[in-house]
């Protein structure tokens, strides 16, 4: 296929060793069909869809044609899942390249649900439609809510039937990130017991995300704590507008930093620090609360991975890697304080702001308080008045809220702005991604639109706006979502 797509690839990638990837076409699909592109997202990388026919993108992003300069490709990669080390790898993934933008930055392009590869192990190497709606929708709120993640760029029918808990419509999303190298990959690395392959890899990855790292004495400490600066901040970044991974596994935490694999997630409605949604996470383990535990535990398996390299002395190591490992508690409390300050308006550092933080999370969860709307209400400038806020419980933190307000250095009026910008009107509420997904599922995609547009603008309010705002009714509320692999 000729480059009439403006792909710019340079694929660096095939330059690590060949354990790391096979290269393998995606398997060709019968009928391949546009859902919807991205072109939007398609003209922020330098890329030119418009000027071609629906059949031709339905050819690319199928991987039934390749663009020229592709070299597909599947990476190989291991992880703990559920706390349980797997040899896992792209299983339904094909990485098309690395598409340098006009700006000059690197992103890989991958099909997802792109045919079997030999990490496929039982699965049918396939998607089906609803799931990838569904991380084509939240990735996409994710950005617009300014939260680091991969995006979407096309999602497509295959003409093809997947089998799940029923026969269902196969589709593949073409993702985009800033590099797939995972905490799982480094687990791959470590466990060839080759320190040659881990030394190429850290040097990768340095070089891919963190160029200042060459510098330092230690590399791979030097890559281990940038890895835990941008961890940190993607947590409290998802802890800011309630979103629930579901899968935290160390395949599925990224070395970038942005949030990548979006199966079960789901946004918190009600506040309750003890939610998930993933129907196969039995006690909790990615609950809304385990996730700064969880982000620091898959840390410690990407330290243990690179101790070879820390110090060449295998007590040295593990002294060290403990060291940085323990720090990130205080990194992340930290990031989360300020966060929280943000939230409800708090300029400066006084000693009752944790408490003011904890009491009014705590009545949020004593009063099934919605967790977006409740930070809104108090971010409208005027006392909110619904009858939730009439209890005396409420009217008591109200009164503790205004007088530490009186400490700001500011006006109310920055501390009213601040709120806004941090606290967003539109999340994609999952009652409503469910609706959209069912919609979908029998051929009509409107809803899905409709929501898209929405979701750009998560801090507007406007008459479209309105109806995505109203919580889940009772009989609405989503209390499970399902991996659909
Ligand atoms: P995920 O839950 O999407 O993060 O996937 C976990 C692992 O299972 C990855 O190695 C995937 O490539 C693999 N996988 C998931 N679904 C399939 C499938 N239908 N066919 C083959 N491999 C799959
Ligand atoms: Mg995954």
């Amino acid at each position: 296929m000729t480059n009439v797509f403006n792909f710019n690839f340079d694929t660096t990638y095939t330059g690590l060793p060949k354990q790391f990837f096979v290269k393998q076409r995606p398997e060709r699909v019968q009928n391949p069909m546009i859902v919807h592109i991205n072109y939007d997202l398609a003209q922020e990388i330098g890329l030119n869809l418009t000027s071609t026919t629906q059949k031709k993108l339905s050819k690319l992003f199928s991987g039934n044609e390749l663009p020229d300069g592709s070299t597909p490709l599947s990476q190989a990669y291991a992880g703990h899942q559920f706390g349980y080390f797997t040899m896992l790898g792209d299983g339904r993934a094909h990485l098309l390249g690395e598409h340098i933008t006009p700006n000059g930055i690197r992103l890989d392009i991958q099909l997802k649900g792109s045919g079997k590869t030999p990490y496929s192990r039982s699965g049918d190497g396939r998607a089906a439609l609803g799931p990838m709606i569904r991380e084509y929708l939240i990735s996409e709120a994710m950005y617009h809510l300014g939260i680091p993640t991969t995006r979407s760029l096309a999602i497509i029918t295959t003409g093809q039937e997947v089998r799940r808990e029923a026969l269902l419509p196969g589709s593949i999303l073409t993702r985009i990130a800033s590099s797939h190298i995972r905490v799982g990959t480094f687990e791959f690395a470590a466990n060839q017991k080759d320190e040659g392959l881990l030394k190429s890899l850290l040097d990768y990855t340095i070089k891919r995300h963190c160029p200042e790292v060459f510098d330092s004495s230690n590399k791979a400490v030097g890559l281990i704590e940038n890895v835990m600066q941008k961890q940190s901040d993607l947590i409290v970044h998802w802890m800011r507008v309630g979103f629930v991974h579901g899968v935290m596994n160390t395949d599925n935490m990224t070395l970038s930093g942005e949030t990548i694999d979006y199966g079960p997630c789901a946004f918190m409605d009600n506040y309750d620090p003890n939610t998930f949604f993933s129907s196969i996470d039995r006690g909790g383990r990615y609950s809304f609360m385990n996730q700064p535990l969880i982000a620091q535990w898959n840390l410690a398996r990407l330290i243990e991975a690179l101790l070879p390299l820390i110090d060449n002395n295998a007590d040295n190591a593990v002294k060290l890697g403990e060291k940085l490992i323990d720090k990130f508690s205080d990194i992340y409390k930290q990031k989360w304080l300020t966060m929280m300050r943000s939230k409800i308006g708090l300029l400066g550092d006084q000693p009752e702001d944790q408490i003011l933080i904890k009491d009014l999370l705590d009545w949020m969860h004593n009063n099934d308080a919605d967790f977006t709307n409740t930070f809104r209400d108090l971010s409208d400038g005027k006392k909110p008045t619904e009858i939730i806020y009439e209890t005396s419980s409420f009217q008591t933190w109200y009164k503790q809220w205004k007088s530490r307000l009186q400490k700001n250095s500011k006006s109310w009026d920055t501390s009213v702005a601040m709120m806004r910008n941090i606290n967003p009107i539109i999340i994609p509420r999952n009652h409503q991604v469910e609706r959209v997904i069912s919609a979908a599922a029998h051929g009509d995609f409107k809803h899905f639109r409709d929501f898209l547009e929405v979701l750009k603008e998560p801090f507007k309010a406007d008459g479209k706006s309105k109806p995505y705002q109203i919580p889940p009714e009772p009989r609405e509320r989503v209390y499970q979502t399902f991996c659909g692999t």
